[in-house]
């Protein structure tokens, strides 16, 4: 069943993973904008909360002064009433009332007129007040009379002043007034009235404690305004209501307090301002934290990406990655480390001081050596070689190259190390070599085969020699008679000679035999003259038969050269050969083959001048001949393998030459000699 499916969940991967990542980006900003949110919420609350509570002070303040503004207009009319009254205490006399209601209406303006009805109501006495003109003749207060009228009853019913109910009283130019009476009923009899303006009232009984900003009026009880004064509303202000009823006994009136604010009200005050102000920057300090976890967020992506492709990077490559920390405790290995040791990263990562990998026997060296890298000492930035031992014990050889860990502080906190696994490139170093040493045997055996003739050439004389004193001694031994005593003298020195060339054979046999022989290949002292005379029997056979004069010239007291002596010995004879035959020509008369061993004075020597390796002496060795010299297209191709002019030739002994010379640390060169021939040049170490 799954089997079917399977390319379909594989097909949905990168969608599940864009679905998980989108959910994780969610969740992440899921909670800023909450925050964001709440805080918006909180601040928004917090404004319309101080606002709100502005509001409700300035209502309670506006609603303390129209209760305090009632109450003085209360006591205001009280005190009125009670200084009216006062003037009839001196008694009902008309005159002196007049005099006295003239005075009161000079100290109380928003009366217009006082009057004194007797008990049926008839006008015994009136004053105007001297602030205003003509406001009452007859005619207009005839018409108010029932006002009046209505005011006394019920303040003869109650026994106390009474009010009634506002009229209009016009005045000139179309203006008027609204006037309340007061009546307030005389012992004895009778009434005095008091016209009250309702505008003046509230000018000399209210304004004092009003404060700007506001306008203050009576009201009918269904809202009709009668009078007002105060200051106008003033455009784009927020106007606040107080009212209040000022139950006057006949005539129920409102007093109503207007207080207006501007607008807008969003800052009405210091509190409300600080808050908003506060929460404008705590607003702007989520916006900075929002752009910062933005940030934040694409630093943790890029870094993210960094990681991937360093661990990426780490776990492709095949050198092998080791960090130790400076307690020499391992802190980190890469895949390629454990696949090269065998050891799973727990393993190596939970060792102590000693690796797993350690070979046993070697464990003590490198404790040491780790040691004194802890303890600050600087590698080889060239590496150095190590052994490391498999899981499976099996040991190979690694390249180690360390670097010191820096932190982003700049501080050390460790080493890394990386690894190269070289046990193949030793394996073909061996293989090569091997075959090199193969190349080189066989073409010693080459040489000996081309040598052949040369040596049954040169055997051929001692033993004909020797055949013919053998003859000759036969023949006197078996002479008719007793051989004679000079006879045996003869034979016995027939046998001698036998004797000295059979060894001559023997001699130059040996000298073969030796050559081709394969020897231990280790390097070792060799006076420069024992490599000279190991060669020189071959060397003169091939002489003798070319007619060549070989010329030896070395001095007795050189040092002996630090070499493989089979290697430069074949060298020797090689560039001799080459020399002889240069020199093999019908026209060469003189053929001279210079031997020269002399200390080097340097000749392009690979190493540079003043390093360690030239402070080693040197040793030159030269082969000159005569012959024809070396023309420049062969020069271009000289030591390729196999390239040779000659039709028997192999073409492999300069290449090996060169080889065995650079081997040794030496160079081998060649130049033409005057007035002519060639001179091979080859330098080998002195021990
Ligand atoms: P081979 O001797 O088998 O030909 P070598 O590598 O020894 O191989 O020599 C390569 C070629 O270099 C020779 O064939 C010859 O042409 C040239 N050569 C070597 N030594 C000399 C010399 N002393 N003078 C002139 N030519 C030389």
């Amino acid at each position: 069943m799954s089997t079917p499916t399977l390319p379909v969940t594989r097909a949905l991967r990168p969608a599940f993973a864009r679905l998980r990542f989108l959910r994780s980006v969610w969740r992440r900003w899921f909670l800023w904008v909450l925050l964001a949110m709440l805080v918006l919420a909180l601040l928004v609350t917090v404004v319309w909360l101080a606002g709100r509570h502005e509001v409700e002070q300035t209502q309670t303040a506006l609603d303390r002064d129209t209760a305090d503004a009632v109450s003085d207009l209360r006591s205001g009319l009280q005190r009125n009433s009670q200084t009216l009254r006062a003037s009839l205490a001196a008694g009902a006399d008309i005159e002196l009332w007049e005099t006295n209601a003239a005075a009161l209406l000079r100290e109380h303006r928003e009366w217009l007129r006082l009057e004194w009805l007797d008990p049926s109501m008839r006008l015994v006495a009136a004053v105007d007040t001297p602030y205003r003109r003509h406001i009452f003749d007859d005619f207009r207060r005839a018409e108010s009379q029932a006002d009046v009228a209505l005011a006394c009853v019920t303040a003869r019913k109650l026994g106390a002043p009474a009010f009634s109910p506002s009229h209009y009283v016009p005045i000139a130019q179309g203006s008027g007034l609204e006037v309340m009476e007061m009546c307030l009923p005389v012992e004895g009899g009778g009434y005095l009235v008091a016209s009250y303006s309702l505008r003046d009232t509230l000018t000399e009984l209210v304004a004092p404690m009003l404060s700007r900003g506001q306008e203050v009026a009576f009201t009918e009880i269904d809202g009709t305004r009668l009078a007002a004064i105060g200051a106008q509303r003033r455009v784009g202000t927020r106007v606040f209501t107080a009212q209040q009823l000022i139950d006057l006994p006949g005539a129920p009136v409102m007093l109503r307090v207007d207080g207006w604010r501007g607008v807008p009200d969003l800052f009405p005050n210091v509190l409300t301002a600080l808050v908003t102000a506060i929460s404008i920057a705590l607003v702007s300090v989520l916006v900075l934290l929002a752009r910062d976890t933005r940030r934040r967020l694409r630093a943790e992506h890029d870094l993210a990406d960094a990681l991937a492709f360093r661990k990426a990077m780490e776990d492709s490559v095949i050198t092998g990655l080791r960090a130790r920390d400076l307690q020499g405790r391992i802190t980190y290995v890469n895949p390629a480390f454990c696949e090269m040791v065998g050891f799973t990263a727990e393993e190596l990562m939970n060792s102590d001081r000693e690796a797993p990998y350690w070979p046993t026997e070697l464990a003590h060296e490198y404790q040491r050596r780790q040691a004194v890298r802890m303890a600050g000492a600087v590698p080889p930035r060239e590496g150095f070689e190590s052994v490391f031992m498999r899981k499976d014990g099996t040991r190979f050889p690694v390249l180690i190259f360390e670097a010191p860990l820096i932190n982003a502080q700049g501080s050390q906190t460790g080493w890394m190390s990386a690894f190269i696994d070289i046990s193949e490139q030793r394996r073909i170093e061996e293989l090569s070599r091997a075959s090199q040493e193969r190349l080189q045997a066989s073409a010693r055996l080459a040489t000996v085969g081309e040598m052949a003739s040369l040596l049954s050439h040169e055997l051929t004389q001692p033993l004909a020699a020797i055949a013919s004193y053998a003859t000759g001694s036969l023949n006197l031994l078996h002479a008719e008679g007793q051989p004679r005593g000079h006879d045996l003298d003869d034979v016995t020195m027939a046998v001698r000679r036998i004797a000295e060339q059979a060894d001559r054979a023997g001699q130059v046999i040996r000298s073969v035999h030796d050559f081709v022989r394969r020897r231990d290949r280790t390097r070792e002292a060799v006076a420069p003259q024992a490599l000279i005379d190991a060669v020189l029997p071959l060397v003169r056979l091939q002489a003798r038969k070319l007619d060549v004069q070989v010329e030896l010239l070395f001095d007795d007291r050189l040092p002996p050269v630090y070499c493989d002596r089979t290697l430069v010995e074949q060298v020797l004879l090689n560039l001799a050969r080459n020399g002889m035959q240069a020199m093999d020509l019908p026209e060469l008369t003189e053929r001279v083959l210079r031997i020269q061993v002399v200390r080097a004075g340097g000749f392009g020597r690979a190493v540079e001048p003043g390093s360690g390796a030239d402070a080693r002496r040197w040793l030159e060795f030269s082969v000159a001949d005569v012959g024809p010299g070396i023309s420049d297209e062969v020069a271009a191709r000289l030591f390729t393998p196999f390239f040779t002019t000659r039709s028997d030739g192999m073409g492999l002994g300069l290449s090996l030459c060169r080889t065995v010379v650079e081997q040794h640390g030496g160079v081998m060169i060649f130049e033409p000699q005057a007035p002519c021939g060639t001179v091979f040049r080859f330098t080998l170490p002195v021990k």
